[in-house]
């Protein structure tokens, strides 16, 4: 099977998800959201394609990543694809996480996309709406956009917040008193 990415994978990120992750860039998404950071990942004939196989390969031979995370571009327009890399990451022992413009509930509702989630530990939804947008949440652009547990809101069908993720991250200003004042 054959998936289009936008670049190669992107091994050692720290800001996908928790801890040191391989990135897999794919290519295409019609969310349009204002403000996407990623315009060039919306064509759905730009990147290139490179086989399922390669991928897992690739990832087969990456050491020190504690799991791989999808994004893009939106990895839900290739359900099927992706599916095939989440099953060889988790058999390997690496987690999954997806970004994705839908919401969970929508995809809830495409056979294909709920196979894929069977094999996705963690799930970023939600389209990035520039008014919600802060830079105080974790590994979100904005508020609206939700870290869900995906093996948990698949068991009680409703979607499960990952409690750490909730909200804003406080933003504390240290003052430093100075010890001595010379004048
Ligand atoms: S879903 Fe992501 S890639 Fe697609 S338009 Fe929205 S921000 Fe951009």
């Amino acid at each position: 099977m054959e998936i289009r990415l936008a670049s190669g994978l992107q091994p050692d990120s720290i800001v996908d998800g928790e801890g040191i992750r391989t990135v897999i860039w794919t290519q295409g998404c019609s969310h349009n959201c204002p403000g996407c950071h990623n315009p060039g990942t919306h064509d759905f004939k730009g990147g290139f394609t490179v086989s399922t196989a390669e991928v897992m390969n690739e990832l087969a031979g990456l050491k020190g990543q504690q799991g791989i995370t999808f994004s893009g571009g939106d990895p839900l327009f290739q359900p099927e694809a992706c599916l095939e890399i989440a099953k060889f990451a988790q058999k390997q022992g690496l987690d999954v996480w997806c970004y994705t413009g839908f919401t969970f509930e929508t995809l809830l509702k495409s056979e294909k996309c709920v196979q894929f989630l069977k094999y996705v530990d963690v799930l970023v939804d939600g389209p990035f709406i520039i008014a919600e947008k802060s830079l105080n949440v974790d590994f979100r652009g904005s508020r609206n956009q939700r870290i869900i547990d995906v093996p948990a809101s698949l068991a009680r069908k409703q979607v499960v917040l990952i409690p750490k993720y909730v909200g804003e991250r406080e933003v504390r200003v240290n003052i430093v008193k100075p010890k001595h004042i010379y004048v």
